[in-house]
């Protein structure tokens, strides 16, 4: 598809900008593991487009075959069913390792009844849940940095704000190094991605491999799951469907939003730099989550009531990213504000949702 020929003498750059015709880089081989989810499915059209091969290793555990459909007929386009807790062998030139469950605590105040909240009240289910994700986190983590060291790979991890925990500096900067409880019920998530980044690390001092680290803030748009309990998700979803919107605690808490698609320009930015990191990629516009009810209300249904629920323990009372570094040495800084990302994710929630006519905005 993109690596076409174009009449002009310029062509636009997959990452942004204009690369002169001569200096077209060849296409790659680009692994995406998660590319079945939210994130990576929003990854893998922009790496198809600009025409790589792409291969999407994900288990469907909270992904879709359909986030990806449109792209099964390419020849230049696997998808492979496999956990990366297992080895796998492959030979590319690129991993983006995005491979990673959303985090269970999410689940436990969601008010509808999902199969996932149900497993969520049973604490051996939890518990069991709780094992695949540090297993994805560190052995799959571990074992997708073997397979990037055996055949000469760049490796990027997508990390999280998680990891500066309840941060006490704010905003957060990437030299911070986070203020996180190891045995909270949230720590799976947090120490999760932490022992991700020091094995990434580890592979890079210790066997030389060319590593790249993002430090991901809340992202939304398209394509988000739509009973996963996260705060965006939750909201949209509650308005379309005309209940009240669950605010936990006193909705002061504060969170950045960033869109999809800003998202994935900083990481193939990220992938394609100079830079190691870690870099935080986010959104510095900051809403407490009354402010955010707010715009959802603005945005679908001035009507929609806010209900308050208690909130979950070792909530983050804020978080903000400072992109400083990323502005700097990634020229990367987020084009779409929250009043006008969250109409493009109503479209497709609406239509998930209702199964309307509307035109899709993916
Ligand atoms: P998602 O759940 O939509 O996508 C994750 C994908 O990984 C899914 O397709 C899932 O099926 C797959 N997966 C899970 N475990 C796997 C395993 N063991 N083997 C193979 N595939 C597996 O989530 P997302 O929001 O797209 O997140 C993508 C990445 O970005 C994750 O690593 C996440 O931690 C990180 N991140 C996301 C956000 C956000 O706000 N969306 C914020 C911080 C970090
Ligand atoms: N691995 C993999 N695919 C490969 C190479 C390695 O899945 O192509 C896995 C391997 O099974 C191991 C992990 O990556 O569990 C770490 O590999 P490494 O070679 O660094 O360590 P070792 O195998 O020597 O313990
Ligand atoms: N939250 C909320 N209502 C919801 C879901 C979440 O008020 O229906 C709050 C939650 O307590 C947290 C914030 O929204 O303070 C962001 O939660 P989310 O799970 O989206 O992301 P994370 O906590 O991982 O930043």
């Amino acid at each position: 598809a993109g690596a076409g020929h174009s009449s002009s003498s310029f062509r636009e750059s997959s990452v942004g900008g204009k690369v002169p015709l001569g200096l077209r880089r060849r296409a790659l081989r680009v692994l995406v593991t998660g590319g079945a989810g939210f994130v990576g499915s929003h990854l893998v059209d922009r790496l198809v487009e600009r025409g790589d091969s792409v291969i999407v290793v994900d288990n469907f555990f909270t992904g879709r075959k359909g986030n990806v459909a449109h792209h099964l007929q390419n020849p230049r386009f696997e998808v492979i069913r496999h956990d990366v807790v297992e080895p796998i062998l492959l030979e590319v030139d690129q991993i983006y390792h995005l491979a990673c469950p959303a985090s269970p605590v999410h689940y436990k105040y969601n008010p509808i009844k999902t199969i996932i909240s149900l497993l969520i009240d049973d604490w051996w289910l939890r518990f069991n849940w709780l094992l695949r994700w540090h297993k994805t986190n560190v052995v799959g983590t571990l074992n997708m940095l073997g397979l990037a060291k055996r055949i000469g790979a760049r490796f990027l991890l997508t990390s999280t704000s998680e990891v500066y925990g309840d941060p006490l500096q704010h905003p957060q900067v990437e030299t911070y190094w986070g203020n996180v409880n190891p045995i909270g019920v949230r720590s799976c998530y947090d120490e999760g991605k932490r022992t991700a980044e020091t094995l990434t690390m580890d592979y890079h001092r210790g066997a030389n491999l060319e590593v790249r680290i993002a430090r991901i803030f809340n992202t939304y748009g398209p394509r988000m799951c739509i009973d996963d309990g996260r705060v965006v998700s939750n909201f949209v979803a509650q308005a379309l469907r005309k209940e009240p919107l669950t605010v936990y605690g006193d909705g002061k808490q504060t969170r950045s939003f960033q869109y999809v698609s800003d998202l994935v320009e900083g990481l193939m930015k990220l992938m394609e730099g100079e830079h190691i990191g870690p870099f935080n990629l986010g959104n510095p516009g900051e809403f407490t989550m009354l402010e955010l009810a707010k715009v959802v209300q603005d945005t679908i249904d001035s009507e929609a009531r806010i209900e308050f629920r208690p909130n979950t323990a070792d909530d983050p009372h804020k978080r903000k990213p400072d992109i400083s570094r990323a502005k700097e040495l990634l020229g990367w800084e987020p084009k779409v504000p929250l009043h006008e990302g969250l109409p493009l994710m109503v479209t497709d929630f609406r239509k998930r949702i209702f199964g309307d006519q509307e035109e899709s905005t993916q």
